[in-house]
Order: structure tokens, then sequence, then C-alpha cells
């Protein structure tokens, strides 16, 4: 496979910005070799600048449920943009968007629009601590939140502690707001609950894990949390960026049954555009500015060419049928890679939800950040480039999701296992 253009732009991309590039897990640091640079895709496949074409998994990590540059939302994006791209006024397609997003999230009376899932998080932080009075946090090792400084917080293994930064310039202060408990242990929420409780103004959980893979919630483990958040008086927030109209219409608060004090969202909603939301009960929401004292803002906030693609979007997907037909596409996609690996005698582990997965190689169970950890990220390597060889481009990086679209046809899903066979085998594993 020929890659001299990517390899071209990549050195040029080096010297004008960190890495290459403008998000750290593009640059292919854990998987090697040369990131793609893409010219156009389309449906399921997308096309690097040598020409390569590859059946793409990744799908911008999670917005393009429909496909790449689906019909609908080019239509209603283009459409948009030609009647004016920004106002820095409100427009009726804002109020649209929060209606089909409220629609689908009875937990949500109100919905404020913000640039990115990073904005949706760190916002809906500041109105919890905002209508709590109160400074502190819970999250879960693993679970990935944005950039924000408060959230960019793991304690590893101990899981039981003080947060100390992930990041180099989050000062310890910020860190030290907040606490870290261990995926899917109900024990590590209420140890930490038992110290902290008065001081709690928010639990946040990614609530189908998929920034360390894909992890499902276990049984019971978001009715504990609705349960502590309740005792403690602490604000749930269910972080759906990823999940929300993805596992289920109404996120994973619909698919599980567990109703959350406040949702973000993004990804999904914004149809590839840049766009995030956080939203909850009425009470909740009125302590944002302008209403309440808890300020936030946005020049491009609610822009109307995003909101376009994003209302395109959600109405494509309350067609009949939608979630279904990702649901058994994805659940046939990964039992034929399941056959592959056992035919090359590779040990792996699938876990699955709706239309997201993670393919582990190792034994399992992969139920927490720890046990994500001692999968096998070599073997990893090995089978992510002989896929991308073969034509098929996952994420580069061994505990990420990978999304299958509505444009994904079954003739792609055979091609794609059809490519899984050799890489297995290419991959080994221990
Ligand atoms: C992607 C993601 C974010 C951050 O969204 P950005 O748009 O990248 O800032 C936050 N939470 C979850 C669960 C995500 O997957």
């Amino acid at each position: 496979m020929n890659t001299s253009h990517s390899a071209s732009l990549f050195a040029r991309a080096q010297r004008v910005m960190p890495g290459g590039v403008n998000s750290p897990v593009r640059a292919f640091r854990s998987v090697g070799g040369t990131p793609r640079f893409i010219d156009r895709a389309k449906g399921p496949r997308i096309w690097d600048v040598d020409g390569n074409e590859y059946i793409d998994l990744v799908m911008s990590w999670g917005p393009l449920i429909l496909g790449h540059a689906d019909e609908r939302v080019v239509r209603a994006a283009t459409a948009a943009a030609a009647r004016g791209s920004s106002f820095g006024a409100p427009t009726e397609a804002e109020v649209r968007l929060a209606e089909l997003v409220i629609e689908r999230f009875p937990s949500m009376d109100m919905v404020r629009m913000v640039n990115s899932g990073t904005e949706a998080t760190m916002s809906a932080i500041r109105v919890a601590r905002a209508f709590t009075s109160r400074p502190k946090v819970l999250k879960f090792d693993g679970c990935w939140h944005g950039h924000a400084d408060g959230l960019l917080v793991k304690t590893g293994s101990t899981g039981m502690q003080y947060g100390v930064p992930d990041s180099a310039g989050v000062p310890s202060a910020y860190a030290q707001e907040t606490l870290v408990a261990t995926y899917n242990d109900l024990d590590s929420v209420t140890g930490l609950v038992e110290r902290h409780g008065d001081e709690l103004a928010a639990i946040i959980v990614e609530p189908v894990a998929g920034n360390m893979g894909v992890v499902p919630p276990a049984s019971g483990f978001l009715e504990g949390l609705r349960r502590i958040a309740d005792t403690t008086g602490a604000v749930l927030i269910f972080d759906e960026v990823i999940t929300g109209f993805r596992v289920a219409p109404g996120g994973a608060q619909e698919r599980y049954g567990v109703v959350a004090d406040m949702t973000t969202l993004g990804k999904i909603i914004g149809g590839g555009f840049p766009v995030g939301a956080y939203g909850g009960r009425a009470e909740i929401m009125e302590r944002v500015s302008p209403l309440g004292p808890a300020v936030q803002a946005g020049t491009l906030a609610g822009n109307p060419v995003a909101m376009a693609a994003g209302i395109a979007v959600l109405e494509a997907l309350a067609e009949p049928g939608v979630y279904e037909g990702l649901e058994s596409k994805a659940a046939q996609l990964t039992a034929a890679l399941s056959d592959a690996a056992a035919e090359a005698g590779v040990t792996v582990t699938t876990n699955r939800v709706g239309s997201m997965f993670t393919t582990f190689f190792g034994s399992g169970p992969y139920m927490n950040a720890d046990d994500v950890s001692g999968a096998d990220k070599e073997a990893y390597a090995r089978y992510f480039h002989a896929m991308l060889e073969n034509g098929v481009a996952m994420a580069p990086s061994y505990c990420e999701a990978a999304f299958i679209s509505t444009a994904h046809t079954d003739e792609d899903l055979d091609l794609i296992a059809a490519a899984a066979g050799p890489a297995f085998a290419a991959a080994g594993g221990r």
C-alpha cells in the first residue's frame, strides 16, 4: 500500500502542529506507523490522499451514525450555510434541535447547546456545583469526559483516594476536587461517599463506557449510582456524548431504564459538525445564565449549520427500524469477528452494546480500567496494521470503540470479516 502522500503531509504537519495532529490519538502513537491523511469519505468508506480505500469503523469516533456525507445531512448543512453560517442571535433551528433532544430524553426539561462534548461536561459540572453549592465531583477511572481541568483525573488501580492530575498543567488543587472510583464497583463509590458525601456536587459517568474500549455497565451499577446520588443529594450526570442516540434513541438512560439528573450530549447530535449539549431537570437548568447565576456562553453555540445537520440526523434516526438494523448488523459483525479469531487460534473478548463494540486481545472479562489495561496492546497494534493493509480502518488504539453506521451494508461487513481472518493470524497474541 502506497502511503507516500500521507507520509509527506505528516512530515509537514509535524513542523506546524504538536505531533502533527489536532487531537493526539490521530497521531498513531500507540500503534506506530504513519497516520493516513484523509481526502474524502462516503457512506462506510473513506479514501486517503494516496487514493487508498478503506471501510471505516472509526466513523469520526462516533458522530457519523448515518455514515459519511449522508445526502440528507449534506443537503441540510449546505442549505443552512448558504443562508448564513452564524448570526450571534437565536434561530428556529436551535429550538427545533432542542425539542428533538428533549422528546427523546424525558429526564431533560431544558437543554443548552455548546460546541463540543468537552464544553458540555465542563458546563454541566459547573451547573451541578451551582445547584448544590458543593465543590467535589466523582468520576470513574477509565471514563473520558473531555479535557477540562478537573476531569483529566484518574487514580489508576487504587481508585479510592484523592485525584492526581493525569495531565501536566492541571493544578493539583483542581484535581483534588475530583474523586475517582472504579467502574462497575459500587463499593468503591460508597467508600468515597462515606468520607465526602456532604461535599459531593456530582457523580459523572459514561453509562456505557466507550473511552476505555466499550465496557458495559454491570447489572445494578447504574441503579446503584442513582440510589447513591439520591442519598447524598449529588447530581447524577450521565455523559452520553457517545451513547446518546447511539445505544437507543434516548441513550443509555432509555436502554437501561435509569433516569439521570443531567445529561451531556455531543457527537451524533452535531451530525459531524462541532456540537455539544447539556441539559437536565428544570430546577437545575434554571441555574444557568441568564436565568440563574452559573455563567456559560458561546459565540458559535447553537451554530445554524451544525443545528441543521443535527436535525437531519435525528430526523433520519426517528425512522422505523433504524436501531434494530444497527443492532443486528453489529451483532452479525462481532459474531463473524469472533469466529475469525477462533479460527486463527487467537483469544479475544468482544464487548458490544448496540452498534458500538471493542475487540480486546485477551480472555477478559473487561469490566473496568484495570481489566482493560491488561489486554494485549501489541497484538492489537499488529491486528490494526493488518486490517489497515487489508482496507479496514479501525481506531489506532487498543482501547477504543468501533462504530457501525446505517450505511454499512451486509457486503461491507463480510469484507471486514474476510480481512479479519489474516489480521488475527498476523496479530498472534499471547
Ligand atoms: C468524545 C467525548 C467527550 C468529549 O467530546 P469532544 O467533542 O471531543 O470535546 C466527552 N465525553 C465522552 C463520553 C466522549 O466520548
